[in-house]
C-alpha cells in the first residue's frame, strides 16, 4: 500500500494556506492538482526537447515526435485499447465529444433517428447531442434515473430501440459520483445496432479503465482531471469506426495529398489531429499516467472508498445537511453533493473557503440532473487519493462552523 502522506508530498499546491487556514482542496472533480513529476516534465520538455512533431528532419524534432507518439502508446496501455492508432489527442473531454458529434454524428444520424443519453449528463455530453439532434431532426431521449440518481437500467432498455444510433453516458457522474453500468448499456446499444460513447472525465482518476472490457465504441477524458496539464485530452475510438469517419478539422498534418480542388486524408489518428498538437500536454499527460500507475489504480480505488466511507456518514450525521443520491459511500466515487438547510450553496462554499476548504457550488454543468434532485444547486466536495482524513475533518468542522454562523437564517 502506498504511503499516502508521502504521496501528498508530491503535490506542492496542497501545502499552502488559504485565508490563513490549512488548504483542504476538495474540488478535484473540477480539476486535479499536479504532482511535481508532471510539472518538472513540462519544464524539461520546453527546456530541452521542444520542437514541432511529424515535420522536422532534424534530431530535435525526431525526439519530440518520439515523445509525443510514446505518450499515445502510454494512453493506449492505460485504457487497454487494441492499438495506439485508436488514441486521438484532443483539448479535453468536451472537444472529444464534439468531435464524435460533428463527424460520426453528421455522417450517421438522419431525420427520425434516436440518440439516447441519461438525465445525469454533464452539459459536455448533452449539448453536442442536443444540437446534433436539432440539426438532423433526430430525437434526443433521456434515460431516467432511480430515486438515488443512478441510471435506471430498466428504463434504458425501454428507451434504447432499433431506431437508436448513439447512446452516450458518463462512466462516473460529476455530481453524485455514481458508476454507470457501461457494459450492460453497451450490450443493449449493440443489440439494437447503436454505438456507445462514454464520457470518462470523472473516471480516469478514480477507477481502472479497460475500453475493451467496457465494450465502449468511444471513450473521452481530460488530462487535467487526472494529474495532467490543461488543454490536453483523449478520444479513444474503435479503429473501424474511426477509419470510416470524416475528419473533424482541416489543415496541416492531416492529409496525404492536397490538390487545388480536393485533398486526401492521412490515416488515423492523424486524420483527426489537424494543426500543431499540444505536444507538451501529451508528454505531461504521459507522465501523469505513469504517476497514477505507480501509485496503482486499484490502490487509488481502495483509498477513494475509504475516504468516502469516512466522510459521507459524518456529513449525513450533521443535522440540517442533506446528502444527495445514495447514502452509500461505495456509490459516491470521489464525489458527494449536499446542501445545508436552506442556505444558498454559494454562501456555504464562500463560508467554507474562509476555513480553507475549496469546494464547488452550483449546478455543476449538469442542470437536468440537479433539477431532478429537487434543487437548483448543491455544494460538491470531490476527493482525490491525495486527500486525507484531515481534509474530511476540516470540511466537517467548517460546515459546523458555517451552521453556527448562519444560525438565525437556517431553516
Ligand atoms: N464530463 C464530465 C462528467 C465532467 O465532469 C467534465 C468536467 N467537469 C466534463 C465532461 C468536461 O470536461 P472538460 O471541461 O475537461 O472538457
Amino acid at each position: 500500500m502506498p504511503n499516502w502522506e508521502l504521496v501528498r508530498q508530491d503535490f506542492s499546491e496542497l501545502h499552502q494556506n488559504m485565508n490563513g487556514e490549512r488548504l483542504a482542496y476538495l474540488d478535484n472533480a473540477a480539476t486535479s492538482l499536479k504532482p511535481t513529476s508532471v510539472i518538472d516534465r513540462l519544464v524539461s520538455f520546453y527546456q530541452r526537447e521542444n520542437a514541432n512533431v511529424h515535420r522536422g528532419t532534424y534530431q530535435l524534432s525526431f525526439k519530440a515526435t518520439a515523445e509525443y507518439e510514446n505518450a499515445r502508446k502510454i494512453v493506449q496501455r492505460f485504457i487497454n485499447a487494441k492499438s495506439s492508432r485508436e488514441i486521438i489527442f484532443t483539448r479535453g473531454t468536451t472537444e472529444s465529444i464534439n468531435l464524435i458529434a460533428s463527424t460520426y454524428g453528421e455522417q450517421n444520424i438522419e431525420s427520425g433517428d434516436e440518440i439516447v443519453i441519461s438525465l445525469a449528463e454533464h452539459h459536455s455530453n448533452l449539448i453536442p447531442w442536443q444540437q446534433l439532434a436539432i440539426r438532423k431532426k433526430a430525437v434526443l431521449k433521456y434515460i431516467n434515473l432511480t430515486p438515488t440518481g443512478e441510471i435506471d437500467l430498466a428504463d434504458a432498455k425501454q428507451k434504447i430501440t432499433a431506431k437508436t444510433k448513439i447512446v452516450a453516458v458518463a462512466h462516473i457522474g460529476n455530481v453524485l459520483g455514481n458508476v454507470s453500468p457501461i457494459r450492460e448499456l453497451a450490450g443493449v446499444a449493440h443489440q439494437n445496432g447503436a454505438i456507445i460513447v462514454v464520457d470518462g472525465a470523472q473516471a480516469a482518476c478514480h477507477v481502472p479503465i479497460d475500453v475493451q472490457k467496457l465494450a465502449a465504441d468511444f471513450y473521452a477524458f481530460s488530462g487535467h482531471k487526472m494529474l495532467g496539464p490543461t488543454g490536453i485530452g483523449v478520444l479513444y475510438g474503435n479503429q473501424q469506426l474511426l477509419e470510416q469517419m470524416p475528419p473533424y478539422q482541416f489543415g496541416g498534418e492531416m492529409i496525404t495529398d492536397v490538390q487545388l480542388d480536393n485533398s486526401q486524408w492521412d490515416q488515423i489518428p492523424y486524420k483527426f489531429e489537424a494543426g500543431t498538437p499540444n505536444i507538451a500536454g501529451a508528454v505531461g499527460l504521459a507522465t501523469a499516467i505513469k504517476y497514477l500507475e505507480q501509485v496503482g489504480m486499484t490502490q487509488i480505488r481502495i483509498r477513494d472508498t475509504k475516504l468516502m466511507a469516512y466522510l459521507v456518514p459524518k456529513l449525513i450525521a450533521i443535522p440540517g445537511v442533506k446528502v444527495y443520491g445514495s447514502q452509500n459511500p461505495q456509490q459516491h466515487v470521489g464525489v458527494v453533493s449536499f446542501n445545508l438547510g436552506t442556505l444558498h450553496p454559494h454562501d456555504v462554499a464562500t463560508a467554507l473557503d474562509m476555513e480553507g476548504v475549496a469546494v464547488r457550488a452550483g449546478h455543476h454543468c449538469a442542470e437536468p440532473l440537479v433539477h431532478s434532485l429537487g434543487t437548483n444547486a448543491t455544494v460538491r466536495a470531490s476527493l482525490a487519493f491525495y486527500n486525507n482524513q484531515a481534509d474530511c475533518d476540516q470540511l466537517i468542522n467548517a460546515i459546523k462552523e458555517t451552521k453556527e454562523f448562519f444560525k438565525g437564517e437556517l431553516r
